[in-house]
């Protein structure tokens, strides 16, 4: 192999002072944000395919007046440990969102990451945004991935535990992108399993077809409800549909919406 000379040393050191840099400007965003209220959640619907309602949303988090994604700034906030009061707000927010729509009983489901599992008042802090807004704990719903479980396996079942007999709805997310063990359904009750557009992409055409709708029978002969993610085409729809998958969230029905769109979309049929 060719030995890094001088010039290749500047180059990658360069890149790291880059890399840092940007990492530094992304934290800096963070926690103006947090202190000036620029955060805002974004409710994407998941459609129920018996009817064609939406009464499911997740919250996806975004910075006001800033088009950098989650994607981005989400593992700077994890690396940073300011997803802990990042993860608090959306908690908090996504309460009063529900609480706004008591009476059309729509669920909202909230994403949490590996690191909030420090955040030890956690429970106690959901308990007491729930009972001050009034909020049945069914109507809220956490989005949890594989690498949670996998990362700290024993402090993760006990959270998960505990936010289950409280009545809080648990969603597995992202299945079909990591280790897809089935290991963990027999210590955690989840209410609700969530097929990665990644799976949807590549198996939902051809052959591969029957391989999803197995997957789906397999989900449903344990009682749990399937959500298919990143649903785009007309064609996935129908097929997702034939197998009878229960809810459809993607930009084919809806992309992330703003608050004061999902009024509205109650009203409607989206699959008319
Ligand atoms: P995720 O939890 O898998 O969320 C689904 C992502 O897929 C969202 O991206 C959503 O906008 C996108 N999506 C939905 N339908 C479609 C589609 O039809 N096509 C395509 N191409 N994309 C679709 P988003 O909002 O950019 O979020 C990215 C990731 O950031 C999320 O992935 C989640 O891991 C993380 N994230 C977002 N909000 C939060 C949050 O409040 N807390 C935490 N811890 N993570 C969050
Ligand atoms: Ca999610
Ligand atoms: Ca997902
Ligand atoms: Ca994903």
């Amino acid at each position: 192999a060719k030995k890094m000379d001088d010039k290749d040393y500047l180059y990658y050191n360069q890149n790291m002072k880059n890399k840092m840099k940007k990492k530094k400007e992304i934290e800096d965003k963070l926690r103006n944000a947090l202190n000036n209220d620029k955060f805002k959640l974004k409710y994407q619907p998941q459609v129920d395919l018996t009817d064609g309602q939406a009464k499911y949303f997740e919250a996806l988090i975004r910075l006001k007046e800033d088009n950098i994604s989650p994607g981005e700034f989400i593992p700077v906030a994890e690396e940073s440990g300011l997803i802990i009061e990042i993860g608090r707000w959306v908690t908090k927010e996504a309460i009063e969102q529900l609480a706004i729509h008591e009476d059309n009983e729509i669920k909202i489901s909230i994403n949490f990451s590996v690191q909030q599992l420090n955040d030890k008042e956690y429970i106690d802090f959901l308990v007491e945004e729930l009972n001050k807004n009034n909020v049945n704990p069914e109507l809220l719903e956490i989005e949890i991935t594989e690498s949670v479980l996998i990362e700290k396996e024993a402090e993760a079942i006990e959270f998960l535990n505990q936010l289950s007999q409280l009545g809080v709805q648990l969603a597995l997310d992202d299945f079909g992108t990591g280790y897809s063990s089935f290991s963990y359904l027999a210590y955690i009750s989840f209410d609700k399993v969530k097929l990665d557009k990644f799976i949807i992409d590549r198996f939902l055409e051809g052959q591969n077809l029957k391989t999803i709708a197995n997957l789906i029978k397999l989900f449903h002969s344990i009682d749990l409800p399937v959500v298919a993610e990143g649903v785009e085409t007309k064609e996935q729809y129908i097929n997702l549909a034939e197998m009878n998958c229960d809810y459809i969230q993607g930009y084919l029905f809806s992309k992330p919406l703003a608050n004061n769109k999902i009024k509205k979309l109650l009203q409607e049929n989206l699959i008319q």
